[in-house]
């Protein structure tokens, strides 16, 4: 039995659209959605809770959401404000512990178990000391989850969206009846699609969950699946809140035998690194939002450039698109000695479940198919038959 341990998972409320909303008084009270214009191919990367009210939701495509709420304020998103302001809310996680996970650039797990003692004890203390200080110093809300793990913390911190603070209980007789209402959907990485088929098997509560005979779910879902479901229905996760400075990156480099002039074998090589990225990203169970090249030429001069995405992302292409525009801005004037794609933080979870989608903010959006199914089918593939197997066209 591990120590107990007491997660929070602070999310900020509706984060780009609420920073507008901010920055931009006469956007205050009305729907606002981020994510370009709705003539243009893109996705919704955040809403205003006054655009939510339309059905209207991240990574929805802007057409939809413009269907939904014609006079919706579409705005085209500023990352690099919002990176900023991320900055910011991070380092009021950490004046209260090292310990802190980001999911994506407004939330993140915080174990707080060791400094509990510096707040007499009490979860609830910091979890209000944190969201003061957000609301003081940066005037945006966030909503947080109290919890013995990461899975309840996230879980609780959706329950009293926006502004808003809960705390899951402790023992298991209690979280048992704490989770029985909910509706299946609320557990983590339970998507439309297992939803549906778990509403075919008579499942529609995480109580109709916990009741059901775990051979029946193996015989539905199979051995792995039915055994996590299981666990999560009963609120059971042990992963633990990965610290920041030490968590992992991704990346590939490459050092040419010759310095190379031609754009062409630059972006081959990307293609093939970006790859090689994706490939380990799906292997360890990692998203990113952050992807980063590195060019260093002929006089050993080296520099790095990064792009934040307004999701998080595991696709090959979405990587390859991030890192070619991230080439083509920073266009070497020199030979190239050395070619490098880099993805970091990581996170072991999605922000938004189903398609993953990127490049929220210009146009054209990447052409690729909405899921991971060819990056998986190609990663079978190159495991079986080797690296060289199968390659994209550049
Ligand atoms: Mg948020």
């Amino acid at each position: 039995m591990p120590a107990a341990r007491t997660i929070l998972h602070v999310d900020m409320d509706a984060f780009f659209a609420s920073v507008e909303q901010r920055d931009n008084p006469a956007l205050l009270g009305k729907p606002v959605v981020v994510g370009g214009s709705p003539d243009k191919r893109g996705v919704v990367a955040a809403a205003s809770y006054e655009a939510r009210t339309f059905g209207i939701r991240s990574a929805m495509p802007t057409r939809e959401a413009y269907r939904r709420c014609p006079e919706a304020i579409f705005v085209k998103g500023r990352m690099a404000v919002y990176s900023a302001v991320s900055k910011q809310v991070f380092s009021i996680f950490e004046d209260i512990t090292p310990l802190v996970q980001p999911v994506s650039v407004d939330e993140a797990f915080l174990d707080i178990t060791g400094a509990l003692h510096l707040w007499e004890n009490d979860p609830v203390r910091i979890a209000e000391h944190i969201r003061a200080r957000i609301r003081n110093e940066l005037r945006l809300t966030a909503s947080v989850g109290i919890a013995p793990n990461k899975f309840l913390a996230k879980l609780a911190s959706d329950l009293n969206k926006p502004d808003g603070l809960s705390l899951v209980p402790r023992t298991q007789p209690e979280i048992d009846a704490f989770l029985a209402p909910l509706a299946v959907g609320r557990i983590w990485g339970v998507g439309k699609k297992t939803e549906a088929q778990l509403s075919r098997h008579g499942i529609h509560t995480i109580d109709d969950l916990q009741r059901t005979p775990l051979d029946q779910l193996i015989q539905g879902f199979g051995e792995h699946s039915a055994r996590h479901l299981r666990a999560l229905s009963r609120g059971l996760d042990d992963r633990p809140v990965h610290e920041r400075d030490t968590e992992k990156s991704i990346s590939s480099e490459h050092t040419f035998d010759q310095d190379q002039t031609d754009p062409a074998v630059w972006r081959a090589c990307l293609l093939e690194q970006s790859e090689d990225v994706g490939r380990r990203l799906r292997k360890g169970g990692f998203w990113t939002q952050c992807i980063h090249i590195k060019l260093r030429n002929d006089r050993f001069e080296t520099i790095t450039r990064q792009q934040t995405l307004a999701l998080p992302t595991r696709r090959d292409l979405d990587i390859h698109h991030t890192a070619l525009a991230l080439l083509q801005k920073n266009a070497p004037s020199r030979p190239v000695r050395l070619l490098g794609v880099g993805a970091s933080p990581l996170t072991d979870t999605p922000v938004v479940p189903g398609p993953q989608q990127l490049d929220l903010f210009s146009e054209p959006a990447p052409i690729a198919p909405p899921s991971d199914k060819l990056d998986e089918v190609l990663d079978a593939l190159r495991a079986k038959y080797g690296k060289n197997a199968l390659k994209r066209g550049g």
